[in-house]
């Protein structure tokens, strides 16, 4: 027992037993007991009322001093209260700092909860997104930002890792969103400001598309003189060999400003209507018949057709993708190798593959032969012509048909394509 508990034991005794003797000089001890102990616990319940007093309303007038167990005790409550009082100051100034550095943020932070209601945001997501203060906090933020591609990747529907749309506040500014689950069922939506993004890559776009487009006529000349040239029966023999190189160049040219050209269109275009269905074995046989004639290939280009389903799309690009995906499967597969092109489609989806037994590509290069003009080692080892254009445009006239590219392939083993259609773009003919 602490030593303050022990003394104050022997002071009751010795209080009450003063009492008793008291008591006992006049005969009646008990009665000076009784006294006694009614004065102690007099004593106690006014202490116990200061104390409820003071915990009650925080006043304390005067601080119980002397002898006793009350004055350790208040001292006690009063070393509690003051260690609370600066713990939570200190939390006060820890949640100020963390405002004002989230407050200081250039990118806009929103706090959703698993209803995706708006908890609490900082002040560049208060300008980006126009949020006000008292009307927003506990808003669905699906009713603020409604645009269709945010509302999609809100639902996960799109399965992409971020979302660029236009910026809720009007003008010409643009958003990029990413959301980020912490917490059971909380989310943090972090908001950047892509104006300045989105406007250099819509200038990079329309300077590629009119510089294509401008070079085109000078180059029509160009291969004009050039055939002129080449069908003089009078042009001196030794002209000959550099002319028809000139002519194989210039043709090279042509092709790349053609992809070029429709690299920019299907960069701008946004995904193309559902309305026309695309016949899949009429667009594979003319394709295959195409990049036979062009390359002059004797192996066989099979084409296996799985199903009659059409792809709602658009025809033109539909063929763009099959005869870009040909074209690489017949350069890159020797005469001996194979190749398939096959469509399969259900409930699920469509596939479209173009499979080959050529030279593959390395793991490592797998992601990046989508890039403008990136060729592998073996690729240009091989020096096989090409504008390195292919694949890109494959990429983005899939994706404005809202579909997936898929490359598996081994070195030396042979690659395949596969393109995946959702659902919706598929029309399943019985
Ligand atoms: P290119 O006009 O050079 O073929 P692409 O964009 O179509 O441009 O292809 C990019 C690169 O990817 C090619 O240069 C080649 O190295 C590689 N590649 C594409 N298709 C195949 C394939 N079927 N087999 C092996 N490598 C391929």
């Amino acid at each position: 027992m602490p030593p303050v508990w022990s003394s104050e034991l022997i002071r009751l005794a010795a209080i009450v037993a003063a009492g008793g003797a008291v008591g006992w000089l006049y005969d009646y001890p008990a009665v000076g007991m009784l006294i006694a102990v009614t004065g102690l616990l007099a004593w106690h319940v006014y202490n116990l009322y200061r104390l409820d007093l003071w915990l009650r309303t925080g006043k304390l007038t005067i601080t119980p001093d002397g002898p006793g167990v009350w004055p350790p005790v208040f001292a006690r409550i009063e070393y509690i209260r003051e260690k609370s009082r600066r713990r939570r100051n200190r939390w006060r100034q820890l949640v100020r700092e963390l405002r004002a550095s989230a407050g200081a943020f250039p990118d806009g932070g929103v706090l959703l909860n698993a209803r995706h209601e708006i908890v609490t945001y900082n002040l560049a997501a208060q300008r980006l997104l126009g949020l006000r203060r008292n009307r927003d906090r506990g808003q669905r933020i699906e009713n603020l930002l409604r645009h269709p591609d945010f509302v999609a990747f809100l639902s996960a529907e799109s399965g992409q890792a971020s979302v660029e749309i236009p910026g809720p506040t009007g003008g010409d500014t643009w958003i990029s969103c990413l959301l980020i689950p912490y917490g059971p069922e909380q989310m943090l939506l972090l908001v950047r400001d892509v104006t300045e993004n989105v406007r250099l890559e819509r200038m990079r776009r329309d300077f590629v598309a009119n510089a294509s487009h401008e070079l085109r006529t000078p180059l029509t000349v160009i291969s004009g003189y050039l055939d002129a040239i080449a069908d003089d029966v009078e042009a001196p023999a030794s002209w000959r060999m550099p002319v028809s190189e000139m002519r194989a160049q210039a043709h090279r040219m042509g092709n790349l400003l053609d992809d070029l050209l429709q690299l920019s269109r299907l960069e701008s275009g946004a995904p193309c209507s559902t309305e026309h269905a695309v016949d899949i074995g009429s667009v594979l046989q003319a394709a295959r018949k195409e990049i036979l004639a062009m390359s002059g290939r004797s192996g066989p280009v099979q084409v296996m057709l799985g199903s009659t389903a059409r792809i709602l799309g658009d025809a033109g690009e539909i063929h763009s993708i099959v005869s870009n995906l040909l074209s690489n499967a017949v350069r890159y597969t020797p005469e001996d190798g194979t190749i398939t092109v096959s469509w399969r489609a259900d409930a699920d989806g469509g596939q479209l593959a173009v499979i080959d037994s050529g030279i593959g590509i390395a793991e490592d290069e797998i992601t990046r032969v989508t890039e403008r003009f990136y060729r592998t080692d073996a690729g240009r080892a091989l020096q096989k012509s090409g504008t390195g254009l292919g694949l890109a445009i494959v990429k983005h006239a899939l994706r404005r048909h809202e579909a997936d590219l898929e490359i598996q392939s081994r070195l030396g083993e042979g690659s395949t394509f596969t393109c995946h259609f959702p659902p919706h773009r598929i029309a399943l003919i019985s």
